[in-house]
């Protein structure tokens, strides 16, 4: 059989540790013996992210503009520890940070679900997707603490030297102060991206924040959000049969509680960094995360939402058989192919990554599963596979189903 033909590459992004195993286990055991893979390869493992000076990540991320795709594996974010055990020349800053600041977007999480894991919630039928503005808030703040009696004022100064000043507070002793900003441009990015991702998925777009309390601050965001979606989308949303909805942050977490699922919920940066948490957590584990960088521009970066999976990449390298989730990288991989095929109009492989999908979902449901899906999961036939013998069960399954 003929494989797929991909005209256009895929940037492809290596990374570290468990997850650079799964990776090429990936694609040597699901996609090139189906895939005529055409990607430009970036390897961000943290060793050539040092050799390069970094610039690798820089050159992938500018690679990302070129071709609107990109597939990345988890990478060390290099500490202290990290610095020492790779001998680092310096410790080299958050790739998705650096990928992030160039190409402008927001982030999207969507747990992958199964009919044998049920969420905590139990009404909750169709996945929640996060959408969190990382971007600026209480990331960017500037505190300190008060120790004795004064006044805290809000205090801007134009170009010209004018100031506007505002009275926060008359201490009398000792206290905390805090300053925070965040600009229209992101906060508009944050609100096109949201909606481009909404009619994209075709699912409603919830929108949140405190603004009967944070009168100017929260309201900027409400006010953004709600002249980009009149001017702009409004229109296509109508066409699309999906709807806008604003309210209160505490309106907004009861709301998602009794839903259904099915939506895209955006997030003011602290409440999305939080609420990911509790969604990815209450719909089963990280391990069956997905996540998507989507730019303002229409440039599209896929990676899984866990981390390089330390402690089972040093259990590897003792030789010891691993049981590792690879659910989340495989469908990163799927969502780039998908993306590939609807930019250039190749119907065989948006086919080909719904089929994987549908096999990695079969698969776990007959009951064939890593480890840490078998606490979760209410199959009454269990069978534990181990990392590499998982992939293959995917591979057996897609060849039922192609
Ligand atoms: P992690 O790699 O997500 O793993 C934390 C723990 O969660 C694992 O030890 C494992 O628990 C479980 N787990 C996560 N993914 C799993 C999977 N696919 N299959 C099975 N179990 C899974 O987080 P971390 O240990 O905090 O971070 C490790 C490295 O990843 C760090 O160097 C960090 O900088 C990096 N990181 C990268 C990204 C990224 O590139 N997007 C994101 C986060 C972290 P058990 O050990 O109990 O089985
Ligand atoms: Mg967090």
């Amino acid at each position: 059989m003929d494989k797929i033909k991909m005209p256009v590459p895929l940037v492809e992004m290596d990374g570290d540790e468990m997850t650079r195993i799964i990776w090429k286990m990936i694609k040597d055991i699901l996609i090139t013996p189906y895939v005529e893979l055409n990607t430009e390869y970036y390897d961000l493992g943290l060793t050539h992210r040092d050799e390069t000076g970094d610039k690798v990540t820089v050159d992938a991320a500018n690679a990302i503009k070129k071709y609107g795709v990109g597939v990345k594996c988890a990478t060390i974010t290099p500490n202290a520890q990290r610095v020492e055990e790779y001998n680092l020349k310096s410790m080299w800053k958050s790739p998705n940070g650096t990928i992030r600041a160039i190409l402008d977007g927001t982030v999207f999480r969507a747990p992958i679900t199964l009919s044998t894991v049920k969420p905590v919630v139990s009404n909750w039928n169709k996945p929640i997707t996060i959408a969190r503005h990382a971007y600026g808030d209480v990331y960017k703040n500037t505190e300190f603490l008060v120790d004795e009696k004064g006044t805290a004022e809000l205090v801007f100064t134009n170009e010209a030297g004018q100031e506007k000043r505002q009275t926060i507070f008359n201490f009398e002793g000792g206290g905390i102060i805090q300053g925070q900003y965040n600009v229209d441009s992101s906060i508009s990015s944050f609100a096109r991206a949201c909606f481009n991702y909404a009619l994209d998925t075709k699912q409603d777009l919830w929108f949140a924040t405190k603004d009967t309390i944070s009168k100017k601050y929260d309201h900027r965001f409400k006010d953004i959000f709600a002249e980009i979606f009149e001017n702009e989308y409004k229109e296509a949303f109508e066409a699309a049969g999906i709807e806008y909805f604003y309210t209160l942050i505490d309106d907004a977490v009861a709301r998602v509680i009794r839903s259904e699922g099915g939506f895209i919920w955006a997030c003011k940066n602290y409440d999305g960094d939080v609420m990911s948490d509790m969604i990815a957590t209450a719909f089963g584990s990280l391990a069956m995360m997905t996540s998507v960088l989507v730019s303002p521009d229409g440039y599209y970066e896929y990676e899984a939402a866990h981390g390089t999976v330390t402690r089972h990449y040093y259990r590897h390298m003792e030789g010891e058989e691993t049981s590792t989730n690879s659910v989340a990288t495989i469908f990163a991989w799927t969502g780039a192919l998908r993306k590939r095929g609807e930019l250039d109009d190749s119907s065989e492989l948006i086919c080909f990554a719904n089929n994987i999908e549908r096999a990695v979902i079969e698969t776990i449901e007959s009951g064939k599963m890593t480890k840490d899906l078998a606490g979760l999961s209410a199959t009454a036939n269990k069978e534990i596979l181990n990392t590499e013998d998982f992939i293959k069960a995917v591979r057996d399954t897609y060849e039922k189903i192609k």
